[in-house]
């Protein structure tokens, strides 16, 4: 008996890596043409900032931060062609984004309760995709530092997205100042390396965990990063954009 072309296997893909890594874009395009959603758990941990922040919560209070982000009313949307995120309703998706947020989120993300609760937040997002939700359960790509290691160690693909520090820092000066000469990658060094460093005391995202894939972006452009990330897919799962057009 041949199986009905219409069953679905909904695939997870989970992607880590540190900042300037180019994991968002590349995440983005590739969730984009495997017909799947598409998580951004960093987005998450800024919008958390950003909501405790609005409370005016000491950041450094961590019992007050966890509570609130108990209880903040996030919305993450998965459509990897237009990722919104909205809190209480409110559009951060740009909010998030500033200069302020990425020099603050650490301090949040670094919050052992906080993690906890964006964590299951992100399994109901995965486990939503694998029945249903915007993939009519195709699956989902969710990315960020901890992906591979604690909130989907069972994805059926897990990449580690990284690049060289010099990459990376160009690549950061480019997004956030338009330039990559000398002053501009200094002006990012914050936000890339002590960004990473600080992160790096509760996550674990500069090496590879056993069975995880790494790919090296440093001598790729932006389409080759995604088509390295493709053939890691297609490779393990056998999933194409070909099969996900056809689906
Ligand atoms: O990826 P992005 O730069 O937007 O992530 C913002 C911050 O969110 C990171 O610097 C880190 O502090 C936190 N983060 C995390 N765990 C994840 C994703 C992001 O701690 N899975």
């Amino acid at each position: 008996m041949s199986t009905p072309t219409s069953v679905v296997t909904p695939v997870v893909i989970a992607v880590d890596g540190p900042s300037g890594s180019g994991k968002s874009s590349v995440s983005k395009a590739v969730a984009a043409r495997l017909g799947l959603a598409y998580l951004d758990t960093g987005a998450m941990y800024r919008a958390a900032t950003v909501w405790c922040t609005r409370r005016g919560t000491d950041l450094s209070d961590h019992t007050a931060v966890a509570a609130d982000v108990v209880a903040m009313p996030l919305e993450m949307g998965v459509d990897p062609r237009r990722p919104g995120v909205t809190l209480d309703g409110d559009d951060v998706a740009e909010e998030i984004r500033t200069t302020a947020v990425s020099a603050a989120v650490s301090k949040v993300a670094t919050n052992l309760a906080v993690r906890a609760e964006l964590k299951r937040r992100q399994r109901e997002a995965i486990d939503a995709e694998r029945t249903g939700g915007f993939s009519g359960g195709r699956g989902i790509l969710a990315e960020g530092r901890d992906i591979t290691t604690v909130v989907a160690p069972d994805a059926d693909v897990r990449i580690l997205l990284t690049a060289s520090e010099e990459a990376r820092l160009r690549r950061r000066a480019l997004d956030v100042h338009g330039a990559a000469d000398a002053s501009a990658v200094e002006a990012t060094r914050d936000q890339v390396l002590r960004r990473d460093r600080d992160d790096a005391t509760v996550s674990q995202f500069e090496v590879a965990a056993d069975g995880v894939v790494t790919v090296d972006s440093s001598d790729l452009d932006l389409e080759q990063t995604v088509e390295a990330v493709l053939a890691v897919v297609a490779n393990v799962t056998g999933m194409t954009t070909a099969s996900a057009s056809s689906a």
